[in-house]
């Protein structure tokens, strides 16, 4: 399938999970995530109108959005954990970053966002609480949110949340948790669903899907990681 035809296809899947929930498919924004692809896949997706793409990796960010700096309304979200050093990558080139999870990483962006808008941050939850993830746990949040709500240079603007993935629907009570301890912290942004369950996150409330493989095929291995 070509990058194109994967957009169409995710697209009237996004577009039929809204009708099934009765919300407007406007309301939910597509990340297609491009990490570890060519530029010339990130092309082919421009060609095909996509816009929003995510990346996981600060470098890889840095040196494509550089690649591509006269493509205009091109947005890039930093979607994967981060390490303080790397925040500058991050500060210069995203409008948003997913996968806020302390303090620390939160005052290094807004420190280097000066004479830029601030840039939108989601809260990472662990919502199965799985040892090996980033973020923190549900209980956390509320105390997360309260460290780096009024931090210059980002703006809090909802949570974000990887639910192990198992098959769709028992994904289904870890979104409605997040939908529901955003909800309580008076936050709009819900940045849930990946190729795997993206159509039942927007079921429970998406406005943010983050979809990689459905749209670009699978992912070359990442080269010095074994
Ligand atoms: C890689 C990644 C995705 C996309 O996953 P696909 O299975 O390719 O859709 C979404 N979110 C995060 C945080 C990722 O690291």
């Amino acid at each position: 399938m070509s990058v194109a035809d994967g957009l169409t296809s995710v697209r009237a899947r996004m577009a039929a999970a809204s009708a099934r929930a009765g919300r407007d498919p406007s309301s939910v924004t597509l990340v297609a995530v491009s990490k570890l692809q060519p530029l010339s896949a990130i092309e082919e997706a421009l060609a095909a109108g996509q816009r929003v793409f995510g990346e996981n990796y600060a470098q890889e960010l840095r040196d494509k959005a550089a690649a591509l700096a006269h493509v205009p309304g091109l947005a890039w979200h930093a979607i994967g954990p981060l390490q303080t050093n790397k925040a500058k990558y991050v500060a210069k080139v995203a409008t948003a970053f997913h996968a806020l999870d302390r303090r620390e990483i939160a005052e290094a962006l807004g420190a280097r966002r000066a004479g830029l808008e601030p840039l939108d941050c989601y809260l990472e939850v662990n919502v199965a609480g799985e040892d090996t993830k980033s973020g923190v746990r549900l209980a956390d949040v509320a105390a997360l949110h309260a460290q780096v709500r009024d931090l210059p240079g980002i703006r809090v603007v909802g949570l974000m949340a990887m639910p192990p993935l198992t098959d769709p629907e028992a994904c289904r009570p870890h979104f409605r948790a997040v939908r529901e301890a955003a909800a309580r912290l008076g936050l709009s942004g819900l940045s849930m669903g990946t190729t795997e369950d993206f159509e039942v996150a927007i079921e429970e409330g998406a406005t943010v899907v983050r979809v990689g493989r459905s749209i670009f095929g699978a992912r070359p291995p990442r080269a010095g990681v074994a």
